[in-house]
């Protein structure tokens, strides 16, 4: 009798001792690794697999061709108008923004001077049914060398060497002072639902109307062999009415209206 109750634990020790006894901890603790792991991946998959535009915003994404080089340097002179100021890879700002800058819902800046124009077209969108939402204004210099820096981090933890890593990087991020971002004369415009069919909405009707605004769509997709930048449907740029006007019917980037590209 003695012998058949000590048999069990005697038994537990022969078929492998702690395995036996936590069998089913472990398997319990992996399921719940699994678990954790799949929810990862849908949520993952939910932020960057749809196209969310506040989420997938990442810009400039430079291209190889770039036009605005023809006039690199020497050969092309900033406006004196302050609404074109010419902001890219090969024309970078000598100078930060040191000007007023406006405050904007939910924290995002722009400067004071086309926040009329900008305040009057978020007017008119949302009398139209619609909910616009700037999601990025004004970005300091230093704002941007963050972005680049996290970018290159990102890839050097995937075993890229610091220098691939950076070139890279920079394929997604700018190099500071040449983000447009930096000019305080841009916003990133998306909805306030962030569904893409409500920011395509928007975007639709900023197609069709920003140039009264004096606003334009500064990267649209068919033109990024001129602007060096991939389709970016919600960036818009401030240039005063009479540029945007232009720019819009001649169907022609910011470069050249200025005579900036190739
Ligand atoms: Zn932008």
């Amino acid at each position: 009798m003695a012998d058949k109750e000590n048999r069990y634990p005697i038994n537990k020790e022969k078929r492998g001792g702690a395995w036996h006894l936590y069998r089913s901890e472990v398997l319990a603790a992996l399921v719940i690794v699994v678990l954790v792991i799949g929810v990862a991946f849908l949520v993952n998959k939910f932020f960057y697999g749809f196209d969310l535009p506040e989420l997938a915003f990442r810009e400039p994404v430079v291209t190889d061709s770039y036009a605005g080089q023809g006039k690199k340097g020497k050969g092309f002179v900033q406006s004196e108008d302050w609404r074109l100021l010419l902001v890219n890879k090969n024309h970078p700002l000598e100078e930060e923004f040191d000007g007023e800058l406006t405050e904007l819902r939910y924290g995002q800046t722009v400067d004071s001077r086309i926040y009329p124009d900008l305040q009057d077209m978020f007017d008119e969108m949302r009398e139209a049914g619609l909910d616009p939402r700037v999601v990025q204004g004004y970005r300091t210099g230093e704002e941007q060398q963050e972005r680049l820096d996290n970018k290159i981090r990102e890839y050097m933890g995937y075993g890229k060497t610091r220098e691939e890593a950076r070139q890279l990087a920079v394929q997604w991020e700018a190099e500071p002072g040449t983000c447009e971002h930096e000019t305080g004369l841009c916003v990133d415009i998306s909805s306030d639902s962030e569904d893409n069919e409500s920011a395509n909405a928007v975007w639709e009707w900023l197609d069709e109307n920003c140039s009264r605004f004096g606003f334009i769509k500064r990267y649209p997709n068919n033109k990024s062999s001129v602007t060096g930048v991939k389709g970016e449907p919600w960036h818009y740029r401030y240039v005063g009415l009479e540029a945007a006007q232009e720019i819009t019917e001649r169907n022609i980037t910011l470069e050249e209206y200025l005579g900036a590209a190739r």
